[in-house]
């Protein structure tokens, strides 16, 4: 079989949304599937939706357009602040959309009053990790403005941690959080459907013994994918940690003098080579396909540096003959890297 490839278990990503959905079920939590590590791919859509997923979630508009040309008709939402390019395209294909500026919710509404729909609209608000969100002192405004423009209806409030900032929300935050929506409903007069709280990262937090108070969604992607908290890096629960597989081949087995200068390669990468003649592989993948640094050996076997298209290895050589596949695990950095590159083809 041709390589590179990554090889995907969708009974494994379907294990993991059930699993996450049944534990997150008892605190009336519901899982929107996030595709964007996987480029919107649809076999992987349709696992998280097998599990139990309610709806899916993209960061860009292409992706979703690619499940809508599969024929998926659930709800799928963009959770990045629209661009005001693509008001038009996000209005087509997404029934939601996650905002913070003011002028691109009215662009949005302007849009979808001229396609003669309704585009939802969640309100992100920030909540400490500085990435995207409104400040919590101008939500109530942002919030009147937005229920009395037509061609948009405010959905619910959603908030996102330890995406920019490394710090996982912790317990005040996100009671803090829940207070916000309820003051807001009450200043407002209305009632929010979705009170969406984070990403993987609120797992642990909406998995504890605290009520969740009044965060009713979570935005599931890596947790599903790769079985991780991606605070910490640890496998939640009895989650599969290895439902994608890159597979790449051996192409060069030598015995080759040592050391080399590495000061051009990537320092995160490079390991000293021995200042004696000894065997080196090269693996027909790099840089240009995925992030190096993010890709978990097999056993026996030393990554030693790399560059665009080679990455340099030592180590078992029974398993570095040419032609030989190595299996590589990847974290996330490693695996939205590769299910973007178009070079390497993905099985299920
Ligand atoms: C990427 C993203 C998510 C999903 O994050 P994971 O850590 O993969 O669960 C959720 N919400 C927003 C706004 C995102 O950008």
């Amino acid at each position: 079989m041709t390589a590179p490839r990554i090889e995907i278990d969708l009974h494994k990503i379907r294990q993991n949304t059930r699993y996450l959905v049944e534990n997150l079920e008892s605190r009336e939590i519901t899982v929107t599937g996030v595709t964007k590590a996987v480029c919107g791919h649809p076999g992987v859509a349709q696992a998280m939706l097998d599990g139990g997923a309610t709806d899916l979630a993209d960061a860009r508009v292409s992706n979703v357009e690619r499940l809508r040309e599969a024929g998926f008709t659930c709800p799928i939402a963009m959770i990045r602040t629209p661009m005001l390019s693509q008001v038009d395209r996000i209005v087509h294909s997404c029934d939601t959309s996650y905002n913070t500026e003011i002028n691109v919710i009215k662009r949005l509404a302007a849009a979808a009053v001229l396609r003669q729909t309704v585009h939802n609209v969640i309100l992100m608000v920030e909540m400490g990790d500085m990435r995207e969100g409104i400040l919590p002192e101008n939500l109530k405004a942002i919030v009147q403005q937005v229920t009395k423009m037509p061609g948009v209806s405010l959905k619910g409030i959603g908030a996102n941690f330890a995406c920019l900032s490394a710090a996982a929300p912790d317990a005040a935050t996100m009671t803090a959080f829940s207070a916000l929506c309820s003051d807001i409903e009450e200043a407002c007069g209305l009632s929010l459907e979705r009170i969406s709280g984070g990403n993987s990262a609120n797992v642990p937090w909406a998995l504890g013994l605290r009520s969740p108070g009044r965060i009713d969604n979570l935005r599931l992607g890596e947790a599903i994918l790769l079985g991780v908290d991606p605070v910490t890096g640890d496998q939640i629960g009895d989650l599969h940690t290895d439902a994608f597989t890159l597979v790449a081949e051996v192409i060069e087995t030598k015995v080759k003098p040592g050391p080399v200068d590495l000061s051009f390669a990537d320092p995160d990468l490079a390991r000293p080579v021995p200042d004696v003649p000894c065997e080196r592989s090269i693996v027909a993948i790099g840089l240009q396909d995925t992030d190096i640094a993010g890709l978990t050996l097999p056993e026996g076997i030393t990554g030693l540096a790399a560059t665009s298209d080679h990455f340099v290895v030592r180590g078992a050589v029974s398993q570095l003959h040419t032609g030989s596949e190595l299996k590589l695990q990847m974290n996330y950095s490693a695996l939205m890297r590769a299910m973007s590159a178009p070079e390497i083809i993905k099985i299920t």
